[in-house]
């Protein structure tokens, strides 16, 4: 690990000021992803702006139609929320997937989303559900937040405050782990909004993604054998020692077979 300044920002203003006059400087969530790469020198930020102590950007709201979630709400406090077991129980479900209990303890719905790894769990719900990022400066769809490999729609200096989602008809989350990480080696989220079907795929390709065939079929009919024979390419899908693109492909299926049983329950 390299040198570096350490400061704990007294809200968001501060923190978007302290951006905003050092540009290589990075915000500290949970500190499970930032952390880590830079133990392994993959990042090397000058200055740390810790967003711990900002209550604004915690806790977790419900009011019927949404549940807004702070950005620095960890993992472990989704899980056990019970408005958000009430409202969007694959949601509870999903965080309690996340990691281990040292993970979910110190991790963040803002971190985990701003850090956007192929395998994280919350791209599938911010995209299944339909979610609107809300950040310091504007709100961004689900659908154009995620734009690659560890990459999103955010600018530099922009801060993710909340994200609001929608209470959909019906919904689950089914992901087949990386047993080790617990990464998502597969997830998918498939949710019945009672207007329309989305299901997310992460894990398998280098962002979340949709698949409109799946959305199509499960639309005219929300059952498992809807999806049972739908097939995503391969090509361009994620491969290394943990599982060839072929595999995943087929776990897409799988998993999302298993999310509308689960959905249907
Ligand atoms: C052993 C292990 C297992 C894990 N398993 C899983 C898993 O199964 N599923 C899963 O989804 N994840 C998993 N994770 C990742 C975990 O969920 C992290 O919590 C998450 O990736 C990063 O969240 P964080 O709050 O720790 O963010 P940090 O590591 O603090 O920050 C990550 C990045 O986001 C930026 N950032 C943080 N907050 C904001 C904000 N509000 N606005 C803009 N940018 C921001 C930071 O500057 C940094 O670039 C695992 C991590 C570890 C170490």
């Amino acid at each position: 690990m390299y040198a570096f300044t350490y400061r704990k920002a007294k809200d968001v203003k501060d923190a978007a000021a302290g951006l905003a006059k050092n540009a290589d400087a990075k915000l500290l969530a949970g500190g499970q992803s930032l952390i880590a790469a830079m133990k392994l020198r993959l990042s090397a930020p000058p200055e740390l702006i810790d967003l711990g102590t900002i209550s604004e950007l915690r806790g977790i709201k419900s009011d019927g139609k949404n549940v807004v979630i702070g950005a620095m709400t960890r993992h472990a406090e989704v899980a056990a929320s019970t408005d958000v077991k009430k409202a969007i129980p694959a949601l509870a479900y999903l965080a309690s997937q996340i990691g281990d209990r040292m993970v979910r303890n110190m991790g963040t719905l803002g971190g985990a989303i701003a850090h956007n790894d192929p395998a994280a769990d919350y791209p599938a719900a911010v995209v299944g559900l339909g979610a609107t990022v809300e950040t310091n400066k504007r709100k961004i769809d689900a659908d154009a937040f995620f734009k690659g490999i560890y990459e999103t729609a955010l600018d530099p200096g922009e801060i993710i405050t909340s994200v609001s989602f929608p209470i959909p008809k019906r919904a689950a989350y089914m992901k087949f782990k990386q047993p080790a990480s617990r990464f998502a080696m597969v997830g998918v989220m498939v949710a019945d909004t009672g207007k329309d079907v989305r299901v997310a795929v992460t894990g398998a390709g280098p962002c979340v993604f949709r698949v409109k065939e799946m959305e199509q079929a499960l639309g005219k009919k929300f059952a498992p054998d809807s999806v049972a024979n739908i097939k995503v390419p391969d090509k361009g899908l994620n491969s290394d020692i943990h599982a060839s693109a072929e595999y995943r492909a087929h776990l897409v299926t799988v998993m999302a077979k298993r999310a509308v049983e689960a959905a249907l329950k």
